[in-house]
This record gives C-alpha cells, sequence and structure tokens, in this order.
C-alpha cells in the first residue's frame, strides 16, 4: 500500500511541474557583439538547378525516389518561418527557382516577401539563375547567366546582392573571383571547395579567408575578400542538423523534458565555435545552417537556431546571432587585421590523395559543345532582335538565355548529372533555341527586305542547327530547275572577317555569286562515309526522321562579312562544275624514296611523313617557323571500382595507352581554298586536318566514338600535340576563357604539393586554349568547347576530348558515365564531333591569333538560307550591310560581348578589351571605342555606365566598395589601368587592358 501511496505523489507532483510549461520568448535579437566570439548563424539550402532530378521535379517535389528535395516545399516554408519571427534570417541563392515560387505567389504574399528582402532577414545573395560551375562555363555565359537574375532581383526588390555565394562548384577560377566578384560590385566570396592539402595549410596558417587578387591586369581594382569554408558548406561537425529527419540532437529546454539537454547542446555549441576560432582571423566565425534542399520544414531548424542562440548569450562565453554572408562581412570589415593575398586560382580542386575532380572538365563533350554553339548563337541572336526592334510579343530570346542560364548550373555544363537530367537540360537548350531562331528569322526576314517594313517572309528563313552532322536541308535541294539558293551569312563580330563556310549539297554543279554577282572562288569536296553514317544514325535520334536525300559534297567557299553585319551569297546550278575540282591523293605505305608530303597552299605548311603515316613538322613560310610538330591519340584506361573509380567528377587514370593508327593510310584532299588530310585512326576515332589557304593554324576535326568498353575498361580519349618546344614544365591555360594562368606541373604556388596523381592533379580546365613556349617560339591549341587538358611531358600539351566510364565515383551522381545514344532499340555509345586548332608562332606573337581567332570561334558565322526562284526576280535585297557605321570596326582588342535590347529603347552594351597587361607588344593598351559609331543608324540620348550585372551604377558601386587591408601588399601591387570616364558629347568608351565595361544606351530613331 505505501508503495502505490509514493506512485500517486509521484504523477501528482509530474503533473504539477507540467502546467508550469509556458509559450517561451527567445531572445534572439542579438547582433554582433565586440569583444566577443560571434557565432554568425547563416540559415541557407543549396538547392541545385538539377542534378539527380530535373529542375522541375526539384522544385514541385516529384520523384522523391531518386531524392527527397522540393523546392516549393522550401519557400513557402521558410517564408512562413521569417514571417513568424522578425529576428530569423535567410539567405536565397538560384533565380532559376525563386523567380518560379515568386511568379505563383498572391499579391499579398509578394507584397509580406517583399518586406522580408527590405528588412534584410530574407537576403539574395549570388542572384544569378544558377550556382554556375567555375570550370565549364565561358565567361560570356557566366556574365549572362548572373545578369538574367540580378535583373529580376532588381525589378522585384530593387535591390543588389552583396555578397558572392559559390559553395559548391569543385574548384574556383579566377573569373569568378575578380570578373563575378568584384566588378559584380560583391563585397565578398564564399565557397566550400578547396584542394585537402590547401585546406590543411590555410587552417593551420588562418588563411582560409584572404584577399583573392585573381587579375594581374586589374589588380587590386578587381580584388575581392573570399573566404573558404572550414569543412564544406554544412553546419559544423557536431550535430547542428535540424531537418525534420536529422539525426542531431534537437534542443530540449523544456525542464520537464526526461531529455532536457540545454546544457550539452549549449556546450557543443561553444566547443564547435572555439574549434573554428582557432582557425580563423577575427572575432568571427560563420556557420553555414543548411545543406542541399534543406529547410522543407524551416520551423524544425529556425526553432532549434531561437533556442540555441538564447541559451548559447545566456551561458554567455560566446555570442550567436541570426546572420548573413553581408553582415559577417561587414563584421570582418570592420576588424583592423590584415588578410592574406590570394592570386590565379583554386584549381584544381583534389577531396582526397586519389581524388582529383577534374574529369568534369570533360564529361558530356556533347553536351558542352551545344552549351557552347548556343552561347554563341544567343549572342548573335540578340544583336539581330536589336537590329529588328523587340516585340512584346512573340518569339523572344528569352527562353534561350533561361536555357543558357539554367546549363551553367554546377551540375549541368559541368557534366555531372544524372543521365536523364542531361537530357532535360539538352531538351530546354533545344526549345530556347527554336524560339531564337524564330526572332533571327523575323530579322534577318527584314534586314534583306527590299521594302521598308519587313516584307519578306520569316517563314522562308531557314537555318541549319544540324550543320555539325552534315544535315542542312535547304542546302541540299535540288538547284537544277533554276532555282537560287540564298545564303545570308551573318556576323557577331565587331570586326570585319573572312571566313570558309561548307554547306552540304546534293551536286558539284554548282556555283557561287556574291551579291554584285560576281563569282566567288568555291570548292567541292566529297562528304566521307563515317561523316554520312553519323548523319543519318543520329539524324534519326535528334529529329525521329531519317534524312529524306544523302547530300555527296561539300561546298566551300570564302565569304566577307562586315562587323556586325551580314553579306549575302547565291548558290545556283552550272552545267559543268564551275568549282574547282579536287585531286585525290591516297598515300599508302610502304613507300620508297621521297616521303614527304606538303599539305596546304598558303602560309603554312604540314609536313606528313608517309612512310609513317603521321604528321612531322609546321612551316610558315611568312613567320619562319619550321618546327617539329607531331599529333596522335592516346586513352586513359579508368581506374575501376576497387577503391576511387573515374568518373563523372573525378578523373583517376590507370594507366595511358597509345592508340595506333591501324593502317596509316593518308588520304590528301587538295583545293584552292583548302587541303585536307583524312586520317582513320581506327574504328572508332576519324580525324581531318584542314589548312586553309588564308589561315596560319590548322583545323583539326575529330570524331571519336562511340568509345568501346566491351573489355571492361572505361576509357578517356586523349589527343597529344607534341613539339620540341622546350616548355620546363610550364604551360598556361585559361581561366573561363579570359585571363591566361601560369600553370607549373606538379607545382603550386600555396602549398608545396604532395603529388600523389600525376596525370589528374596536372589536369585544368580549358575553355579557350593553351599555349606553351620557350625562349624561341610558342605552340598554341584552341578549342571549340571546355575540355580538360595540360602538359604532361615539356613541349607537349594534351586535350581529353571524350571519357566513358563504367564505374561510379562515388560523388553522388550513382551513374556510371557512360552516355548512350538510342534509336529504336538500339543504342550504341556517344560518338562526338568537335574540332581544336593549332598554331606556332615565333615567341610573343601567339597572343594576337589565341585572342582573335578565339573570338571567331566563340561567335561562328551565323547561316540562313532562302530560295529564290530564278524567273520572278529578286525579292531579297541583295548586299553587304552593317549594323554600325559600315567603314567602322571595333579596334582588334575589343570585342562586343553584348548588345540587348532592353525595354524602352534601352540597349544594354558590353564591351571587352581582349588583352591582358603586357600580352602582346602592341595591342596590351588602351583603346577606345565610339558609340556614335557603333550606334550609327540611331541617336544616342543617354549612355549610364552600369556594373558588370547591370543592376546598379558603376560609380555607385565603386563608392560601395570596401578597402581591405592587405598583408605585405606594398610589394604585391601592380598598377592596373582603367578607362576614363565617357563624355556625353563625344561618347567614347575607352578600355584598358581586361576591362569589361557595361553600358546602358538610350537611342532614340
Ligand atoms: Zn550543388
Amino acid at each position: 500500500m505505501a508503495d502505490i501511496r509514493v506512485f500517486v505523489v509521484l504523477i501528482l507532483s509530474v503533473i504539477c511541474v507540467c502546467v508550469e510549461s509556458k509559450y517561451m520568448i527567445y531572445d534572439t535579437a542579438q547582433g554582433v557583439v565586440k569583444g566577443k566570439l560571434n557565432v554568425h548563424l547563416v540559415p541557407h539550402s543549396h538547392d541545385d538547378v538539377g542534378w539527380l532530378k530535373t529542375v522541375d521535379q526539384y522544385y514541385v517535389g516529384s520523384s522523391n525516389t531518386i531524392q527527397a528535395a522540393c523546392v516549393q516545399n522550401i519557400l513557402d516554408s521558410t517564408i512562413q518561418a521569417l514571417l513568424a519571427d522578425k529576428n530569423r534570417k535567410f539567405i536565397y541563392v538560384e533565380q532559376a527557382f525563386f523567380q518560379r515560387w515568386w511568379r505563383e505567389q498572391s499579391v499579398a504574399t509578394q507584397a509580406k516577401v517583399k518586406r522580408l528582402v527590405s528588412s534584410g532577414q530574407l537576403e539574395m545573395i549570388n542572384g544569378g539563375w544558377c550556382m554556375h560551375d567555375e570550370a565549364a562555363p565561358h565567361y560570356i555565359d557566366m556574365i549572362d547567366q548572373t545578369t538574367y537574375g540580378h535583373k529580376f532581383i532588381k525589378e522585384q526588390f530593387n535591390v543588389t546582392p552583396r555578397v558572392g555565394w559559390q559553395i559548391d562548384p569543385f574548384g574556383h577560377s579566377a573569373v569568378q573571383a575578380y570578373l563575378l566578384g568584384a566588378e559584380v560590385g560583391f563585397d565578398s566570396l564564399f565557397f566550400g571547395r578547396i584542394d585537402y592539402q590547401d585546406r590543411a595549410k590555410r587552417k593551420e596558417d588562418k588563411n582560409l579567408e584572404v584577399i583573392w587578387r585573381a587579375s594581374k591586369s586589374l589588380g587590386s581594382s578587381s580584388q575581392i575578400f573570399a573566404g573558404a569554408f572550414p569543412e564544406n558548406y554544412e553546419p559544423p561537425p557536431g550535430g547542428f542538423y535540424f531537418e525534420v529527419n536529422d539525426e542531431s540532437p534537437v534542443v530540449q529546454d523544456d525542464i520537464n523534458l526526461f531529455d532536457y539537454n540545454v546544457k550539452e547542446r549549449v556546450n557543443d555549441f561553444v566547443d564547435a565555435a572555439l574549434s573554428q576560432a582557432n582557425i580563423t582571423r577575427t572575432n568571427h566565425v560563420m556557420w553555414t545552417m543548411g545543406t542541399d534542399f534543406k529547410y522543407q520544414y524551416a520551423e524544425s531548424w529556425f526553432r532549434n537556431m531561437d533556442k540555441f542562440i538564447h541559451h548559447v548569450n545566456k551561458d554567455g562565453r560566446v555570442n550567436a546571432l541570426y546572420s548573413t554572408p553581408s553582415i559577417y562581412t561587414d563584421a570582418k570589415h570592420a576588424e583592423t587585421d590584415t588578410w592574406s593575398l590570394k592570386k590565379d586560382d583554386y584549381f584544381p580542386y583534389a577531396s582526397d590523395i586519389n581524388t582529383y575532380w577534374t574529369g568534369y572538365f570533360t564529361s558530356r563533350p556533347a553536351l558542352k559543345g551545344y552549351v557552347r554553339m548556343l552561347s554563341g548563337y544567343y549572342l548573335a541572336a540578340r544583336q539581330l532582335e536589336v537590329m529588328k526592334g523587340r516585340k512584346k510579343t512573340g518569339p523572344a530570346t528569352e527562353y534561350l538565355g533561361d536555357a543558357l542560364g539554367i546549363a551553367q548550373h554546377h551540375d549541368a555544363v559541368s557534366g555531372t548529372s544524372q543521365q536523364h537530367v542531361a537530357n532535360d537540360y539538352a531538351k530546354r537548350l533545344a526549345i530556347g533555341y527554336k524560339e531564337a531562331e524564330k526572332v533571327v528569322a523575323e530579322s534577318i526576314a527584314c534586314m534583306i527586305s527590299p521594302k521598308p517594313g519587313c516584307a519578306s517572309s520569316a517563314t522562308n528563313i531557314q537555318q541549319c542547327p544540324l550543320l555539325n552532322i552534315s544535315n542542312c536541308p535547304p542546302t541540299e535541294a535540288d538547284l537544277s530547275s533554276g532555282k537560287k539558293l540564298i545564303v545570308v551569312v551573318y556576323n557577331s563580330l565587331g570586326w570585319k572577317r573572312s571566313d570558309v563556310i561548307r554547306l552540304p549539297v546534293a551536286s558539284e554543279n554548282l556555283a557561287v555569286y556574291d551579291s554584285s554577282e560576281k563569282e566567288v572562288e568555291s570548292q567541292i569536296l566529297p562528304i566521307i562515309n563515317e561523316s554520312i553514317s553519323i548523319r543519318n544514325y543520329y539524324t534519326i535520334a535528334y529529329t525521329g526522321k531519317s534524312p529524306k536525300s544523302t547530300p555527296k559534297y561539300w561546298l566551300a567557299f570564302t565569304a566577307d562579312v562586315p562587323a556586325l553585319g551580314y553579306s549575302t551569297y547565291i548558290i545556283s546550278s552550272t552545267k559543268k562544275p564551275a568549282s574547282t575540282y579536287v585531286k585525290e591523293e591516297f598515300y599508302t605505305r610502304p613507300r620508297n624514296g621521297k616521303d614527304d608530303i606538303k599539305i596546304g597552299t598558303g602560309n603554312l605548311k604540314l609536313i606528313y611523313s608517309g612512310s609513317e603515316g603521321k604528321l612531322s613538322q609546321y612551316v610558315n613560310s611568312r613567320s619562319s617557323i619550321e618546327a617539329s610538330l607531331k599529333q596522335s591519340y592516346s586513352y586513359y584506361a579508368g581506374f575501376d571500382g576497387s577503391g576511387q573509380a573515374s568518373g563523372a567528377y573525378i578523373f583517376r587514370p590507370d594507366g595511358d595507352h597509345p592508340i595506333v593508327s591501324q593502317k596509316q593510310n593518308l588520304t590528301v584532299l587538295r583545293g584552292t581554298i583548302y587541303d585536307e588530310v583524312h586520317q582513320k585512326i581506327n574504328n572508332w576515332i576519324y580525324q581531318i586536318t584542314r589548312v586553309y589557304k588564308n589561315k596560319e593554324h590548322a583545323e583539326v576535326e575529330f570524331t571519336v566514338g562511340p568509345i568501346p568498353t566491351e573489355d571492361g575498361v572505361g576509357k578517356e580519349i586523349t589527343t597529344k600535340i607534341t613539339t620540341t618546344i622546350r616548355s620546363n614544365k610550364t604551360f598556361y591555360s585559361d581561366s573561363n576563357g579570359r585571363d591566361f594562368i601560369k600553370r607549373v606541373r606538379n607545382y603550386r604556388a600555396d602549398w608545396d604539393l604532395e603529388v600523389n596523381e600525376p596525370i589528374a592533379g596536372n589536369y585544368y580546365p580549358i575553355n579557350l586554349g593553351m599555349y606553351i613556349k620557350d625562349e624561341k617560339s610558342e605552340l598554341s591549341v584552341l578549342v571549340d568547347r571546355s575540355v580538360g587538358g595540360s602538359s604532361i611531358v615539356d613541349g607537349q600539351l594534351e586535350l581529353m576530348l571524350h571519357r566513358r566510364l563504367l564505374y561510379d565515383d562515388g560523388k553522388g551522381v550513382a551513374e556510371a558515365l557512360d552516355e548512350q545514344v538510342c534509336v529504336g532499340a538500339e543504342c550504341r555509345g556517344l560518338a562526338v564531333q568537335g574540332k581544336y586548332y593549332i598554331r606556332m608562332d615565333p615567341l610573343g606573337e601567339g597572343a594576337k591569333w589565341r585572342r582573335s581567332y578565339g573570338q571567331e570561334i566563340y561567335s561562328p558565322l551565323l547561316l540562313a538560307f532562302t530560295e529564290q526562284d530564278g524567273n520572278k526576280g529578286t525579292n531579297f535585297q541583295v548586299s553587304k550591310i552593317s549594323g554600325m557605321d559600315f567603314n567602322y570596326s571595333l579596334p582588334d582588342n575589343v570585342a562586343l560581348l553584348t548588345l540587348q535590347d532592353l525595354e524602352d529603347g534601352k540597349i544594354l552594351l558590353r564591351l571587352a578589351h581582349l588583352y591582358e597587361t603586357g600580352e602582346d607588344k602592341d595591342l596590351s593598351v588602351i583603346t577606345n571605342v565610339e558609340l556614335k559609331k557603333l550606334f550609327a543608324k540611331r541617336k544616342i540620348t543617354k549612355v549610364s555606365e552600369m556594373s558588370l550585372s547591370a543592376n546598379q551604377g558603376r560609380a555607385e558601386m565603386e563608392k560601395k566598395r570596401l578597402v581591405w587591408k592587405v598583408e605585405g601588399s606594398k610589394n604585391d601591387e601592380t598598377t592596373s589601368q582603367r578607362g576614363g570616364p565617357v563624355d556625353p558629347q563625344k561618347l567614347v568608351v575607352e578600355l584598358a587592358p581586361m576591362e569589361i565595361r557595361t553600358f546602358i544606351v538610350t537611342v532614340g530613331n
């Protein structure tokens, strides 16, 4: 009995205490406290714009068996959690998601969210359409996608993001730091992934946070405060994850709870804070409170952070606060500490001794090629939209801008998404292209219309997006009945140019005339069987239909096109082949006597050895270069599933194997415009090398694939270009197609490198090209898409062109990179066709070619076609027209990056100096662009200089720029130049080396 009485009393007392539980007000208003260690809690969710699921699947939260992730839930619940308590803060990054959610909200909700943004509770940071990759995107794409997101943010919230937040990309580029950081007006840049050896040293030296001065030319004028996180972009070790199903112990602060744990949790918090403080300068540490697709039930995170802030501050050892990277940056800036200087970039990224994230530089080369091709097309399409005048309704270039923005994501163009997601990116790009294609057709119809008011119908204008697989229906049409084919050639560069155009045609009896009806030199070449088989298979794969006919020849001619303008050419049939016909010569071994085969009719000759069937020499009679030059293919065997495998992200080679040409046959096709050397290397590598009469580089067109894997070995295919240049371990590779950075094999400037992967650890991303040099000459290679490249042996450059692998590399994508293309039930390994370009120059003369030809590769001539019935007279205006003053051309060192019609007669204009300080003796100088001549057909009423992403005035941005104290910076400071202000009368824009200037130009008619 006594026992029972005790039990009753106990129950009663428990009930009594329970009654005392009440609503608890947490004191979370705390800001920064001087003299204490401040722990900045930064709530965030990392929302990939496609990875394991497509961007749509992530947004709506479908296919949750793949990954339980729903961005709509994240935004819905986070906004509610912020509205519930004004002290809470959150940052949001990916505008491809946010704008979609925004459009679905009521006016009342939008008004509330606007208040959250203006109060600083919800801060947009980074603010591009996606968190772009930093290895594979071209800098123009990075600018465009950032501009696209910043424009949305500015329009809806009238704010400009202050912070770069590149937390997940796999290595970090110089262009990100200075161009997409400082030049955008960011005060700081934060990221998660740097080399594990680098990170260890930086922790020891308290150098995770630095001043990153990434541009040699712009120096301290474009430096930025940059912080690498201690581990990754997740909460610190110690159990601070609070998604509903996370395992971290929640804070239980009701005294009645059996598992009351405030003391333990506060201790955990303080321990984690102090350990981070040990590797960080100043009294401020940042905790990234969130990770991939978190905050689907935001209250769970905020409830625990509320409690932590309240109890930790009551404890008093450290100060916890809700913060954002901007608040954190300001707090850092307010301290008196100095920061060490970081130059160049954070490539390559290794997360472990055999885990170099250098495979993705090449992963999915066809997607990378497609993105690059459409990037150049988007640039041209926006120019043409300006010339026609942008319409409020109907087709627009925005769809392509949106698709390209999404495609720059660090799992998109990087090649690290699942296959179904890669297909989704390609589909979006194709839809965006179709819309832009209509804009281009309408604009071209307008331009060639003989009457004012665009009388020609755009429906008659055709373009050929499948020209790369020799498929172009309008040029393959039968012209024997007297019809004529009109070719409109548009040049989006600010310089006039001459380029060879190659079109698949059905007949060899054709002649080409220019707009003054003068016949121009043309050349016929056969279309080889290998191209036809690619054409047939891939046409069905892409379009679902077999091609109707089979073209037999390539018709080639040289088009001369004015700057920012077009030329028209007419192709019609003739009785006999008017074009210079091709001699075909075949060389097979063994051969006796004279062995050399000389290719090329201009300054450049390539010499092949007939007995070996291989390239042996490069001879340029103008520049007096006569050098040994060899070229070959190899493959790296991908490391298998035991240990770190080679995969979508990781390059882990298991031996280098030369690919020896089977028969070593050379087929040489000679013509008056160019010569071709055909080499069938094996059953899955075919190569055509072209030497043009009027060009001094060799163009190599490769077709690689399907890569065989029946032997159970994944393969990563490289081409190697070998000279006798004594490069002394040194080579130069570009940063996102912009600056060139010096690379030294097995060396890092920032720490003593322990070499565990002598191949993969020397790979770098290549977007424009790479080069080596010695005291006499230089060898340059330019590329048509992003690839990985290196110089593993002195005198040699190598590019990785394609990769097909059989194992997942364990970095999350959970698929082997084994791309296939299917027609019906038949699937083949993906074949990739692309080009690269080789040139040798005397020392100091290579930059001119790399820069100007690099621009031509990025912006190939845009071709459009229309037919004309021979008997009905002209229904178009045959001419050469420039969008600028016809006699004007941009200087050789300036590129037009953007010409885009905004609303209300405003045009977005971006001009870029193409050379670095000291890069070229003639062109690395301040240069001028005359806006009056650039806009010769319009009256300029106002010119406003803007930040790079055009969301704020440049002067306003510079006024706000934070000044940082750099350790020993006096010795390191380079004097950087900048162009002066634009005089509103003269309207001349000055550009200093590597400077990009952005303007909003208001024009009248
Ligand atoms: Zn990510």
